[in-house]
């Protein structure tokens, strides 16, 4: 699911929700048009932008798992709580992030142990740490005797909730879980050694809305989603190494959607005309968006200049489009057309954040297809070398779903040898990652555990031409 629709293009991409589903599932309604004074004069305090932006996790989808090249950095579920380890791309090994002699990884002296559930942690790393940036929970707590009492006292007999685990170690995975629900936002930062771990607190307890996806490499950047459109936005950074958080302004209905270089890149929908609630009038909203314009800045936030990258026509984000994310300094979206014989074509369209141009239009030879998000997560020099892939995910007879994959560079459509299973698995993480050394790192498949996956390696020239000369991660716990 498209878990940070509501930050990206806030209105505008909360329509794709709208869209698959059929029904409008929230209220957001595109801002109506702001002058273009506005944008000149819209005033962002001046903070420092230490490095190139990258992402930290992408606009779809859950991210465990961080390049950092020859290495990556995962968060794996453990019966009460998370485990991070390193996956070394040279031995093919995957084994926990923790240097201490003798340690048996399972409390919280172990520098790899984090309390609790994978669904609140955000993993990522800059040159010489690793952090998991813990979101503020859902649900908050104070007092554990009521806590017991009321999630653990009432099952330590029963053996479903139990799940082989003595009473003792469901009181003490419960135990863990209070610990992160009690915690607000804060940092947890590990050595690349795996010699220690601190935690860092925030200045400010962010609302758990606030998506913090890109990275300077000494701070985070992000903004609120927005749940009504007059609601004041605001972008946020937060000082990695003190947990500062400080603030700049944002325009009405305006998100941070993706960054180049040292720019952050933001979009929002803008039209003379006033939209309606689309729970109630959505067709006349549609109509509206169709001929609104979906405007894009580049946004330094060093100097607070905003300038107008792109104009993009409304129908790209309506009903018949999507979009879908953006790499390698092109922004894509996906269009549908019904064709008069009642066919479905699928379009590709990339425009470029440099120029406004338009670099792509590849129509797919197939119906029922959809695009990864091509988001790279990772360092800056990881992502420099992706986003020339564009994975495609096609839903055949049955359901049964297959992956197609554009080389952008010279357009030529593959078709690796992928089992529905794993390309559903693949959808799930996002695109595959690509090592230094021209290798992706693929999903193979699952534990129980929801969020527990198993990886291998292969060349990604071999691969694009149907090899399954995989070879496996092997786990050293
Ligand atoms: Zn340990």
């Amino acid at each position: 699911m498209k878990r940070l629709l509501s930050l990206a293009l806030t209105a505008a991409l909360t329509l794709e929700l709208v869209a698959c589903s059929g029904q409008p599932q929230t209220a957001d309604t595109p801002e109506t048009a702001a002058t273009p004074q506005a944008v000149e004069t819209a005033e962002t305090a001046a903070i420092p932008v230490a490095g190139d932006f990258y992402a930290i996790q992408p606009v779809i989808g859950m991210n465990t798992l961080f390049n950092a090249g020859d290495v990556f950095y995962e968060l794996r579920p453990r019966s009460g709580y998370c485990l991070l380890f390193r996956i070394d791309c040279d031995t093919a090994t995957r084994g926990v992030l923790c240097s201490v002699p003798g340690c048996t990884h399972d409390s919280d002296a172990c520098p790899a142990w984090l309390p609790g559930q994978i669904w609140d942690y955000t993993t990522f790393a800059t040159e010489d740490t690793v952090y998991v940036y813990k979101a503020r929970s859902y649900e908050e707590v104070t007092d554990w005797n009521s806590y017991y009492e009321q999630n653990v006292a009432p099952y330590l007999n029963d053996e479903d909730m139990l799940q082989g685990r003595t009473p003792q170690e469901f009181e003490i995975s419960y135990h863990n879980r209070f610990v992160q629900l009690r915690q607000p936002a804060c940092l947890y930062a590990m050595a690349r050694d795996g010699s220690e771990q601190r935690r860092i607190d925030l200045s400010e307890n962010l609302e758990r809305n606030t998506a913090l996806c890109w990275c300077d490499g000494t701070a985070l950047y992000g903004c609120l989603s927005l749940d009504a459109l007059d609601t004041p936005v605001q972008g946020f950074r937060v000082e990695l190494a003190t947990g500062q958080v400080t603030t700049f302004s944002m325009l009405a209905g305006e998100g941070i959607v993706a960054a180049e270089g040292r720019l952050l890149l933001t979009a929002r929908v803008v039209s003379d005309v006033p939209f309606p609630d689309p729970q109630t009038e959505w067709e006349a909203y549609q109509a509206i968006l169709q001929n609104a314009t979906l405007e894009c800045y580049s946004l330094d936030p060093a100097s607070g200049k905003r300038e107008k990258l792109l104009e993009l026509p409304g129908s790209l984000i309506a009903q018949n489009g999507d979009f879908s994310g953006i790499a390698g300094g092109q922004l894509y979206f996906l269009e549908q057309q019904t064709q008069p014989e009642g066919d479905v074509l699928m379009t590709i369209l990339a425009f470029d954040t440099t120029t406004g141009q338009q670099e792509l239009e590849y129509h797919l030879p197939r119906k029922s297809v959809w695009m990864n998000d091509p988001t790279v997560v990772g360092l800056p020099d990881v992502a420099q070398q992706e986003g020339r892939y564009l994975w495609l995910i096609h839903s055949g007879d049955g359901g049964l779903l297959s992956m197609q994959i554009l080389d952008r560079l010279s357009g030529v459509l593959y078709e690796p040898t992928m089992s529905s299973e794993q390309v559903r698995l693949q959808q799930d993480l996002g695109s595959p990652p690509l090592t230094d050394d021209g290798r992706f790192l693929l999903c193979v498949g699952r534990s129980d555990d929801f969020y527990d996956y198993h990886y291998a390696l292969i060349d990604a020239e071999a691969f694009l031409q149907g090899s399954t000369d995989y070879t496996l991660i092997t786990t050293v716990e």
